[in-house]
C-alpha cells in the first residue's frame, strides 16, 4: 500500500502509518486516495491539439494529427476505462490512436497501457531502461514494487533525442532518469494563435521514496537524478504539463480558461520553478537518507 503514496510525484515525505491494523484510508500528501485519483474528469483542449483526457488525479494527454493520434501515459490500471470514455467523449475513435507513449514505469502512469494497447491497436514507443518494467509489470526498487500492473509489449525503444512523429506533430524524447531509470519526459511545439509554443510533458524528477543510495536494483540513481536536474535546466517551456494535475495546478488552470483571454496553461516561468522546487526537495532527501544510515553528507 505505501507504493500508491510514494509513487505521488512530490517529494513530500509520506506521514509513516500507524501501527499494523490501525492505518487510515491510503491518502497522499493532499489527503487525496487512489480511489480519488481515479475519479472521472472533464476531457478538455490544454493548448492547440493538446487535450487532457486523464482522471482527476493522474494524467493522459491526447496529440491530436491528421494521420491519426498519440496518447501519452494510461493511468492506473483501473483509469483506462475513463481515458477511453475521455476520448471517445471528444469525438475521437479508439482506433484513430496510432502512438502510444509512456512517461515512466509506474503502476499510476503505465497501468492502464495494456487495456489501452488492445483497444486502440497503437503501437507503444518507451525507453530501454524502463522497458522491462513495462514487460513485466513490476519494478524492481522503490515502493512501487508493491503496485504490480498489467504487463504491456513495447514495440519501438526511444532513445534520448529521438524524435517520434505523426500527421505533423514531432515529439523529442528527453531521458530523465533518476525517478525510475527510463524516465521519459517529452516536449512538442505547439501553435496557437500563431503562436508556437514548447509544451512539456514531463517525466517526473521526484524522489517519491526511492531509496537514493545502496540499491543494487539502481546502483547509479544519484547520478542519474543529479544529471537529470543539470540537463533541465537548459530546457526551455511554454507549457508544463505532468503526470499529476496537482504537479502544474491544472484544476486552477482550467478555471480560468476564457474565450478571447490567455491560455493560463502558457507560463514560460512555471518549469525552472518547478525544478528548483524540486532540486531543494531531492537535496533534502538525499542528506536525510544518508543521515539515516549514519553516513556524511554530499554537498
Ligand atoms: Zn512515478
Amino acid at each position: 500500500m505505501r507504493g500508491f503514496a510514494a509513487a505521488f510525484a512530490l517529494a513530500v515525505l509520506w506521514a509513516m502509518p500507524g501501527p499494523a491494523g490501525a492505518q487510515p484510508p491510503q491518502a497522499d500528501p493532499f489527503g487525496q486516495t487512489r480511489a480519488d485519483w481515479n475519479r472521472p474528469h472533464q476531457p478538455f483542449r490544454v493548448i492547440g491539439n493538446v487535450y487532457y483526457v486523464g482522471t482527476a488525479g493522474v494524467s493522459a494527454f491526447l496529440i491530436r494529427t491528421p494521420a491519426g493520434d498519440i496518447l501519452t501515459d494510461g493511468g492506473l490500471p483501473e483509469s483506462a476505462p475513463l481515458i477511453e470514455k475521455n476520448i471517445q467523449a471528444l469525438g475521437v475513435k479508439l482506433s484513430d490512436i496510432k502512438i502510444l507513449l509512456n512517461s515512466h514505469a509506474h503502476f499510476d502512469h503505465a497501468g492502464g497501457l495494456a487495456e489501452l494497447k488492445r483497444a486502440t491497436g497503437a503501437r507503444l514507443y518507451a525507453s530501454a531502461a524502463d522497458k522491462p518494467f513495462l514487460e513485466t509489470g513490476r519494478i524492481t526498487f522503490g515502493p512501487s514494487v508493491a503496485d504490480p500492473f498489467p504487463p504491456v509489449k513495447v514495440d519501438q525503444v526511444v532513445k534520448d533525442g529521438e524524435t517520434v512523429s505523426l500527421g505533423g506533430a514531432t515529439l523529442t524524447a528527453h531521458l530523465t532518469p533518476g525517478h525510475t531509470p527510463g524516465c521519459t519526459s517529452w516536449t512538442l511545439p505547439v501553435t496557437e494563435a500563431g503562436h508556437t509554443y514548447q509544451v512539456m510533458f514531463f517525466c517526473s524528477i521526484s524522489v517519491a521514496g526511492n531509496p537514493l543510495t545502496g540499491t543494487p536494483a539502481y546502483p547509479n540513481i544519484a547520478q542519474d537524478y543529479r544529471n537529470s536536474f543539470a540537463r533541465l535546466k537548459d530546457v526551455h517551456v511554454d507549457v508544463f504539463l505532468a503526470p499529476h494535475g496537482a504537479q502544474f495546478g491544472m484544476d486552477a488552470k482550467l478555471q480560468r480558461m476564457k474565450v478571447g483571454a490567455a491560455n493560463p496553461f502558457v507560463d514560460p516561468e512555471e518549469f525552472q520553478h518547478y525544478l528548483a522546487a524540486a532540486r531543494k526537495d531531492y537535496d533534502a532527501e538525499l542528506a536525510r537518507q544518508f543521515a539515516a544510515k549514519g553516513g556524511y553528507v554530499w554537498p
